[in-house]
C-alpha cells in the first residue's frame, strides 16, 4: 500500500496502466506497417510537414530540406523517412518527432476502432476514485501528448478522458531526468512533493524521487523483472490509500 497525501497523481502508461505487450506487440507493429502508407497519403498535410522538420531537428540537422538526402539518392521523401523510422524503432528511440507521427498514424486506427488501448482493470476505477477525493490524475509518458489522449479516449474501457487533467511528454524532457519533474511539477503548479509518480522503471522513479516527487514501483503481470529498489512496490491502483 501506498499512503498518498498529494494533490496530482502522475503516471506512467506501458507497464504501469497498461500492459507492455499492448504498446510493443500492438502499436508499435501498427505504426511500422502503415508509415510508408500514411507518408505517402499525408505527407505533404502542414501537421506532417511540422512532424517531419520535428524528425530532422531530433537527427541533429538544421531543417527537412537538410536532411532529406534528395531525390538523387534513388529515396523519396516517403521512403527516407520510413527508413529512419524502422531504424529508431528497431532502438526503441524516444525522439520526439518519431512519437508525434507514430500517434498520427495510431488516430486513425484508433478512430476507426481498428485499435482499442489496454488498461488493467483497476484503472478507471482507480483513476475515479482518485478524481472524487480531488486528485489530479495526469499522464507522463514517453509517447506524445496527442497519442496519449487517443489511447484513454478510445480505450477497452472507453473513454476515461474525463478522468484526466493532464498530459505530459518528451517536450518537458526524458523521463530519467529529475529535470523533467520539476518542469511538470511547475506546470501542474504544485511542489514536487505533492505529486505521486508511478511508473514501472525504477530509474524514472529515482529521478522523480530527486526531484522530490512521491514514487511508487509499479508491478505488472509482463513486465520486466526488476532488482530490489528503494521504492515502495504496488501492483495495482487499488493499493493506494487515498486521503
Ligand atoms: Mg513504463
Amino acid at each position: 500500500m501506498i499512503r498518498f497525501k498529494g494533490r496530482v497523481l502522475l503516471l506512467d502508461i506501458e507497464g504501469t496502466v497498461s500492459k507492455l505487450s499492448f504498446v510493443h506487440e500492438v502499436l508499435f507493429p501498427y505504426a511500422r506497417e502503415r508509415v510508408g502508407g500514411f507518408l505517402a497519403a499525408q505527407g505533404s498535410d502542414a501537421a506532417v510537414q511540422d512532424v517531419l522538420e520535428q524528425m530532422a531537428r531530433d537527427d541533429g540537422a538544421a531543417s527537412f530540406a537538410a536532411w532529406y538526402p534528395g531525390s538523387a539518392s534513388g529515396m523519396s521523401p516517403a521512403d527516407w523517412v520510413t527508413g529512419k523510422v524502422h531504424a529508431w524503432m528497431d532502438v526503441d528511440a524516444k525522439l520526439t518527432g518519431l512519437k508525434r507521427l507514430q500517434g498520427m498514424i495510431w488516430e486513425g486506427g484508433f478512430r476507426d476502432g481498428v485499435l482499442k488501448s489496454h488498461l488493467f482493470e483497476d484503472v478507471p476505477p482507480g483513476l475515479e476514485a482518485c478524481a472524487a477525493k480531488g486528485i489530479s490524475n495526469r499522464i507522463y509518458s514517453s509517447g506524445s501528448a496527442a497519442a496519449q489522449r487517443l489511447f484513454f479516449r478510445y480505450s477497452e474501457f472507453g473513454d476515461l478522458t474525463r478522468w484526466i487533467d493532464g498530459y505530459y511528454d518528451t517536450t518537458f524532457g526524458p523521463k530519467r531526468s529529475a529535470a523533467s519533474y520539476r518542469a511538470i511539477a511547475a506546470e501542474c503548479r504544485v511542489p514536487a512533493v505533492e505529486i505521486l509518480f508511478l511508473s514501472d522503471v525504477p530509474e524514472e522513479l529515482d529521478a522523480a524521487a530527486a526531484a522530490g516527487c512521491q514514487v511508487g514501483l509499479m508491478l505488472r503481470p509482463g513486465n520486466r523483472p526488476v532488482p530490489g529498489t528503494p521504492h515502495t512496490e504496488i501492483r495495482s491502483l487499488a493499493e493506494l490509500e487515498l486521503p
